[in-house]
Protein backbone atom coordinates (compact mmCIF):
# COMPACT_ATOMS: atom_id res chain seq x y z
CA UNK A 1 0.00 0.00 0.00
CA UNK A 2 1.15 3.03 -1.04
CA UNK A 3 0.45 5.06 2.50
CA UNK A 4 2.55 8.15 3.42
CA UNK A 5 0.96 7.37 6.73
CA UNK A 6 0.73 4.44 8.66
CA UNK A 7 -2.80 2.46 6.89
CA UNK A 8 -4.12 1.30 10.34
CA UNK A 9 -5.16 3.71 13.14
CA UNK A 10 -6.63 4.60 16.42
CA UNK A 11 -8.69 7.13 16.17
CA UNK A 12 -9.20 8.38 19.32
CA UNK A 13 -6.13 7.96 20.43
CA UNK A 14 -4.98 10.19 17.57
CA UNK A 15 -8.11 12.88 18.15
CA UNK A 16 -6.76 13.00 22.29
CA UNK A 17 -2.87 13.65 20.36
CA UNK A 18 -4.35 16.22 17.68
CA UNK A 19 -2.44 14.64 14.92
CA UNK A 20 -3.12 14.93 10.80
CA UNK A 21 -2.82 11.94 8.77
CA UNK A 22 -2.03 13.64 5.11
CA UNK A 23 -0.55 11.10 2.40
CA UNK A 24 -2.01 9.10 -0.53
CA UNK A 25 -2.86 5.61 -0.95
CA UNK A 26 -3.70 3.40 -4.12
CA UNK A 27 -7.29 3.51 -5.11
CA UNK A 28 -6.89 -0.37 -4.35
CA UNK A 29 -6.88 0.22 -0.72
CA UNK A 30 -10.75 1.41 -1.06
CA UNK A 31 -12.22 -2.14 -2.59
CA UNK A 32 -15.80 -0.72 -2.75
CA UNK A 33 -14.75 2.57 -4.63
CA UNK A 34 -12.04 0.24 -6.50
CA UNK A 35 -14.76 -2.17 -8.94
CA UNK A 36 -16.26 1.13 -10.19
CA UNK A 37 -12.99 1.81 -11.91
CA UNK A 38 -12.30 0.38 -15.12
CA UNK A 39 -8.82 0.25 -14.36
CA UNK A 40 -8.66 0.60 -10.52
CA UNK A 41 -4.81 0.04 -10.76
CA UNK A 42 -3.49 3.22 -11.18
CA UNK A 43 -6.27 5.76 -8.80
CA UNK A 44 -4.92 7.23 -5.97
CA UNK A 45 -6.93 8.58 -2.64
CA UNK A 46 -5.27 11.69 -1.14
CA UNK A 47 -6.44 12.15 2.31
CA UNK A 48 -5.97 14.88 4.50
CA UNK A 49 -7.28 14.55 8.00
CA UNK A 50 -6.66 16.15 11.14
CA UNK A 51 -8.09 14.64 14.71
CA UNK A 52 -8.95 16.62 17.50
CA UNK A 53 -10.87 16.93 20.74
CA UNK A 54 -13.05 19.83 21.19
CA UNK A 55 -13.80 21.69 23.59
CA UNK A 56 -16.98 20.03 24.35
CA UNK A 57 -14.92 16.43 24.31
CA UNK A 58 -15.92 15.52 21.48
CA UNK A 59 -13.34 13.68 19.10
CA UNK A 60 -13.84 14.41 15.32
CA UNK A 61 -11.89 14.49 12.18
CA UNK A 62 -12.56 16.94 9.67
CA UNK A 63 -10.12 17.35 6.52
CA UNK A 64 -10.88 16.17 3.14
CA UNK A 65 -10.59 13.51 0.97
CA UNK A 66 -10.17 13.37 -2.94
CA UNK A 67 -9.88 10.01 -5.19
CA UNK A 68 -9.34 10.05 -9.13
CA UNK A 69 -9.42 7.20 -10.90
CA UNK A 70 -10.54 6.31 -14.11
CA UNK A 71 -14.43 5.52 -14.98
CA UNK A 72 -16.49 4.81 -18.33
CA UNK A 73 -18.18 7.77 -19.71
CA UNK A 74 -21.89 6.67 -19.71
CA UNK A 75 -22.88 8.79 -22.52
CA UNK A 76 -19.74 7.43 -24.99
CA UNK A 77 -18.81 4.14 -23.26
CA UNK A 78 -15.60 5.69 -23.96
CA UNK A 79 -12.72 6.01 -20.79
CA UNK A 80 -12.95 9.11 -18.60
CA UNK A 81 -10.78 10.32 -15.70
CA UNK A 82 -13.23 11.02 -12.86
CA UNK A 83 -12.54 13.31 -9.72
CA UNK A 84 -14.11 12.88 -6.39
CA UNK A 85 -14.04 15.13 -3.28
CA UNK A 86 -15.27 14.77 -0.38
CA UNK A 87 -15.34 17.21 2.68
CA UNK A 88 -14.83 15.07 6.25
CA UNK A 89 -16.35 15.55 9.32
CA UNK A 90 -17.06 12.79 11.03
CA UNK A 91 -17.78 12.58 15.05
CA UNK A 92 -15.91 10.01 16.30
CA UNK A 93 -17.49 7.79 19.37
CA UNK A 94 -15.74 5.31 22.02
CA UNK A 95 -17.19 1.77 22.21
CA UNK A 96 -19.10 2.93 25.32
CA UNK A 97 -21.07 5.49 23.38
CA UNK A 98 -22.10 2.77 21.13
CA UNK A 99 -25.87 3.26 21.99
CA UNK A 100 -26.16 6.76 20.89
CA UNK A 101 -27.76 7.49 17.80
CA UNK A 102 -25.86 9.96 15.45
CA UNK A 103 -25.50 9.95 12.00
CA UNK A 104 -22.10 11.75 12.10
CA UNK A 105 -20.79 9.88 14.26
CA UNK A 106 -18.82 6.31 13.75
CA UNK A 107 -17.82 3.99 16.92
CA UNK A 108 -14.24 3.48 17.03
CA UNK A 109 -13.17 0.17 18.89
CA UNK A 110 -9.23 0.45 19.09
CA UNK A 111 -7.50 0.37 15.88
CA UNK A 112 -8.92 0.85 12.18
CA UNK A 113 -7.78 1.24 8.82
CA UNK A 114 -8.05 5.13 7.48
CA UNK A 115 -10.22 3.80 4.98
CA UNK A 116 -13.02 2.76 6.87
CA UNK A 117 -13.25 6.82 7.66
CA UNK A 118 -13.21 7.91 4.44
CA UNK A 119 -14.71 4.99 2.30
CA UNK A 120 -18.40 5.56 2.55
CA UNK A 121 -17.63 9.66 2.14
CA UNK A 122 -16.18 9.30 -1.38
CA UNK A 123 -19.08 6.88 -2.35
CA UNK A 124 -21.33 8.76 -1.91
CA UNK A 125 -19.49 11.55 -4.05
CA UNK A 126 -19.89 9.55 -6.75
CA UNK A 127 -21.93 10.30 -9.13
CA UNK A 128 -24.75 7.68 -10.79
CA UNK A 129 -24.19 8.09 -13.98
CA UNK A 130 -20.43 9.20 -14.39
CA UNK A 131 -20.28 11.34 -17.74
CA UNK A 132 -17.37 13.52 -19.83
CA UNK A 133 -18.24 17.35 -19.59
CA UNK A 134 -20.27 18.23 -22.93
CA UNK A 135 -17.58 19.22 -24.84
CA UNK A 136 -15.46 16.30 -24.09
CA UNK A 137 -17.47 13.43 -24.99
CA UNK A 138 -17.08 11.44 -27.91
CA UNK A 139 -21.23 11.92 -28.41
CA UNK A 140 -22.04 15.19 -29.00
CA UNK A 141 -25.89 16.77 -27.85
CA UNK A 142 -26.94 16.92 -31.33
CA UNK A 143 -26.14 13.55 -32.47
CA UNK A 144 -28.07 12.22 -29.31
CA UNK A 145 -30.52 14.69 -30.63
CA UNK A 146 -30.67 13.33 -34.34
CA UNK A 147 -30.54 9.99 -33.81
CA UNK A 148 -33.42 10.62 -31.12
CA UNK A 149 -35.11 12.18 -34.35
CA UNK A 150 -34.62 9.21 -36.79
CA UNK A 151 -32.88 11.40 -39.18
CA UNK A 152 -29.45 10.77 -38.59
CA UNK A 153 -26.79 12.91 -39.83
CA UNK A 154 -24.59 12.25 -42.75
CA UNK A 155 -21.54 10.99 -41.06
CA UNK A 156 -21.06 8.07 -38.55
CA UNK A 157 -24.93 7.76 -38.21
CA UNK A 158 -25.04 3.90 -37.71
CA UNK A 159 -22.72 4.14 -34.83
CA UNK A 160 -24.56 7.02 -33.71
CA UNK A 161 -27.90 5.91 -33.65
CA UNK A 162 -26.26 2.47 -31.93
CA UNK A 163 -24.65 3.82 -29.01
CA UNK A 164 -27.46 6.52 -28.28
CA UNK A 165 -29.54 4.06 -28.33
CA UNK A 166 -27.85 1.78 -26.38
CA UNK A 167 -26.86 4.73 -23.40
CA UNK A 168 -30.07 7.06 -23.83
CA UNK A 169 -32.93 4.75 -23.77
CA UNK A 170 -34.84 8.35 -22.82
CA UNK A 171 -33.94 8.96 -26.30
CA UNK A 172 -37.62 6.88 -27.48
CA UNK A 173 -39.14 8.79 -24.95
CA UNK A 174 -38.50 11.97 -26.12
CA UNK A 175 -39.82 10.69 -29.40
CA UNK A 176 -42.94 9.42 -28.77
CA UNK A 177 -42.93 12.74 -26.71
CA UNK A 178 -42.79 14.77 -29.83
CA UNK A 179 -44.69 12.88 -31.79
CA UNK A 180 -47.66 13.18 -29.68
CA UNK A 181 -47.52 16.99 -29.83
CA UNK A 182 -47.30 17.83 -33.11
CA UNK A 183 -48.37 14.65 -35.01
CA UNK A 184 -51.26 13.16 -34.20
CA UNK A 185 -52.49 10.81 -37.34
CA UNK A 186 -48.52 9.32 -36.80
CA UNK A 187 -49.35 9.00 -32.80
CA UNK A 188 -52.24 7.18 -33.69
CA UNK A 189 -50.49 4.31 -35.62
CA UNK A 190 -47.62 4.00 -33.34
CA UNK A 191 -50.09 3.58 -30.53
CA UNK A 192 -52.29 0.78 -32.36
CA UNK A 193 -48.56 -0.98 -33.08
CA UNK A 194 -47.91 -0.96 -29.76
CA UNK A 195 -50.74 -2.22 -28.49
CA UNK A 196 -50.88 -5.28 -30.85
CA UNK A 197 -47.56 -6.19 -29.67
CA UNK A 198 -48.78 -6.47 -26.27
ZN1 LIG B 1 -18.31 10.48 -23.10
Amino acid sequence: MDAGFSAVVDPLQLAKQGKRLNGQLALQALPRLAVLSCNSAVGKVEVDLQFSRGEDQQNRVTGSAGASFDVICQRCLGQMSLQLDSEINILLLGSQEEGVENNDGIVCKGKMPVTDLIEDELLLAMPMFPKHRAGDCKIKREQVKSAANGTGSGSGSDKGQKTSREDNPFAVLAKLKSGQKSQNQKKDSRSGKKAGKK
